[in-house]
């Protein structure tokens, strides 16, 4: 989608340090990391957030939750100690960028409940 941020950084109209890449989905690290290690994974296609996923999205998130996220936990060394995935979803859930993201944290002890 024109002016998505996120769009651009996965047609590599923007740089990002990317550390994975498929047909669909691509996943870089954080300009802000919050963590030794956060990573931003993104569905190729635009989708603004969960609550505009449709029925033909379902394998699409499900490739992002079962395959790409366990993988890349391994591949970042966090999956042992373990890590958290966030989703922010509007306004109170404090998503800024537009485009369905899934967080990925890691590599320190996370706090509960979140700020
Ligand atoms: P949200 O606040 O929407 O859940 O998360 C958006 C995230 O995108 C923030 O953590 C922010 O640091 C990150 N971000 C915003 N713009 C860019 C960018 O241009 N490149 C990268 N790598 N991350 C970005
Ligand atoms: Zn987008």
């Amino acid at each position: 989608m024109a002016d998505c941020i996120f769009c651009k950084i996965a047609q590599k109209e923007i740089p990002s340090k990317l550390v994975y890449e498929d047909d669909t989905v691509v996943a870089f690290r954080d300009l802000e990391p919050q963590a030794p290690q956060h990573v931003l994974v993104i569905p190729k296609k635009h989708v603004e957030s969960l609550l505009a996923l449709e029925e033909e999205d379902k394998a699409l998130v499900s490739h992002i939750l079962v395959d790409v996220i366990p993988q890349l936990a391994q591949k970042l060394g966090i999956a042992e100690k373990g890590f958290r995935v966030v989703a922010n979803t509007g306004e109170e859930g404090g998503q800024t960028v537009k485009h369905l993201h899934f967080h990925l944290l890691g590599g320190r002890s996370m706090q509960w409940p979140p700020g």
